[in-house]
């Protein structure tokens, strides 16, 4: 058989491509060397948001486009993605008060008619916000949103998998080869396959990629290595703040999992996808960063956990790594077997670059577009409100209890009524293998989402790696170990 397109590459940007591709009815193979989302698309600041410091660089179409993409996402993954309120202290040696307001008046103008409250001036009755600050209580409050990125990256491929693509995780391209229809490809598992189009989506390692394919080279990519530290929660409510540096670049600070707060973040260019390894010197600059803000100090020994990943990000020739456009190139290299590439890109606009990959690939395959995901639900996405979904869950589920319900409502959605269809106790879910991870769970996700290791399992399907002890990764992985059912 011969597919009419191949992705390399399982972050959310293949996937998001994978997904548009099949609800056109094109054939589709992903393959991952990994585990899907295992590499930059789990190690995000997890927001999605318009990027109100873009404006500084005039990025004004890209913040426009995110802004839109924000109200579509929302409503097409309400348990993965919530609003929140960002609190932004002002620093007024670093941006005068003018030049804020006037960036925070622009956002709301470019977000157009958006779901989310415009944004304003913190107020003395804003003490949740206000009381954790040390410096000054002067500034602003916005809106835009949180997100389980590896789980948006998994949905995406569930969808493109429910509609008949294949997805291939540990499985790696290893060569590829020009043919009169299109390309022959060689997979780390012994497979050769033929395609069309190839997709290069290989986030850090396109250039690599690249080489294998022996494409033309696009325009330069810059590697920005990001990363994150966990501490003990530092305050009260639901909202994050928005720090500014002195040396302007800007640090969030987010809640993490109710019990913690994630600090973040960096950048630091490197030369390889495989430094993506948190520095001491960036561990210090975040606890900088947070001590200089809030009363509630940290030291090193607090730090809980840590993530870093690498940005793949445009070479548009800037000075410095923290102003390199976080906007995407696609581009297509038509030498008779046609191969697209993808450089940069944001989760915030994934969706947007796979139907905008598809649109390029369907002009040089001249195939016909029927479709398109604008306003498409994402898999458990079919709910109307968050909330409403939740109190659904716990009326009909009431044996999950508050914690459980709330956690597996926000990572499957309407989903979970399909995992617990026959379930009528505690019991009916298998054994507890810690933190609240059920065997019907694990089987779930092993089954319909590609789980395979213990990490798979804590890190990227669940956030439960903080929760476990080393006698549950050991349960975990001697079911995952047991041959499906399916
Ligand atoms: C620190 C940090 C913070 C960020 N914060 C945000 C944010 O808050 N909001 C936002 O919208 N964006 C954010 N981003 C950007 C966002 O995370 C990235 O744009 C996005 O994840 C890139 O996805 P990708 O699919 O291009 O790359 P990846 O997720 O890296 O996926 C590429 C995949 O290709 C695979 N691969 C490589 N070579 C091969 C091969 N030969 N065969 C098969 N597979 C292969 C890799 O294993 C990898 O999984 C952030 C990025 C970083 C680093």
């Amino acid at each position: 058989m011969t597919y009419d397109i191949l992705i390399i590459g399982g972050g959310i940007n293949g996937c998001a491509i994978a997904r548009e591709a099949a609800l056109n009815g094109l054939s589709v193979l992903l393959v991952e060397k990994d585990d899907l989302a295992s590499h930059t698309s789990s190690a995000s600041t997890k927001l999605i948001h318009g990027g109100l410091r873009y404006l500084e660089s005039y990025e004004f179409r890209l913040v426009h486009e995110a802004l839109h993409e924000r109200e579509r996402l929302m409503r097409a993954a309400p348990h993965l993605i919530r609003p929140m309120k960002f609190v932004l202290p002002h620093d007024n040696a670093v941006r005068p008060w003018w030049m804020v307001r006037a960036g925070l008046f622009l956002y709301d103008l470019l977000g157009g008619r958006s779901s989310l409250p415009k944004s304003r001036g913190l107020r003395d009755g804003d003490a949740l916000y206000r009381a954790p600050l040390r410096g000054e209580k002067r500034g602003f409050v916005y809106a835009d949103a949180w997100v389980d990125d590896a789980r948006l990256t998994l949905a995406m491929a569930v969808d493109a998998a429910q509609m008949g693509a294949q997805i291939a995780t540990r499985t790696a391209l290893t060569s590829a080869t020009r043919t009169l229809k299109g390309w022959r490809a060689t997979l780390s598992d012994g497979r050769s396959v033929e395609a069309r189009a190839l997709v290069n989506a290989a986030g850090p390692w396109v250039p690599r990629v690249a080489t294998l394919l022996d494409a033309e080279p696009g325009p330069g990519l810059r590697l920005v290595k990001g990363s994150h530290i966990v501490v003990d929660r530092l305050y009260d409510g639901e909202h994050a703040y928005i720090l500014q540096q002195p040396d302007r670049r800007i640090v969030f600070a987010v809640p993490w999992l109710h019990r913690y707060t994630a600090i973040g973040t960096t950048d630091v260019p490197v030369d390889t996808p495989e430094q993506a390894v948190i520095g001491e010197d960036e561990i210090a600059y975040l606890i900088a960063a947070s001590n200089r803000a809030f009363f509630t100090q940290v030291a090193r020994s607090d730090v809980r956990h840590v993530w870093s990943g690498v940005r793949a990000l445009v070479d548009d020739g800037a000075d410095e790594a923290r102003t390199v456009t976080r906007d995407y190139s696609l581009v297509i290299d038509d030498d008779g077997a046609p191969v697209l590439t993808v450089y940069g890109g944001k989760i915030t606009t994934a969706r947007a670059l796979g139907e905008d990959a598809l649109r390029r690939l369907a002009e040089v395959l001249g195939l016909p577009l029927s479709d398109s995901s604008r306003n498409r639900p994402l898999p458990g996405g079919d709910a109307t409100d968050f909330e409403s979904l939740l109190s659904r869950i716990r009326d009909r589920y009431p044996f999950l209890g508050a914690m459980r319900a709330e956690r597996m409502a926000h990572a499957y959605g309407t989903q979970l009524f399909d995992m617990l269809d026959r379930v009528s106790n505690v019991a009916g879910m298998g054994t507890d293998l810690g933190g609240g991870l059920t065997e019907i769970e694990l089987r779930w996700m092993r089954d319909r989402e590609w789980a395979r290791t213990v990490d798979d399992v804590l890190w990227r399907r669940s956030k439960l790696g903080m929760a476990v002890d080393d006698a549950a990764r050991e349960r975990i992985n001697a079911l995952l170990a047991e041959p499906t059912q399916a």
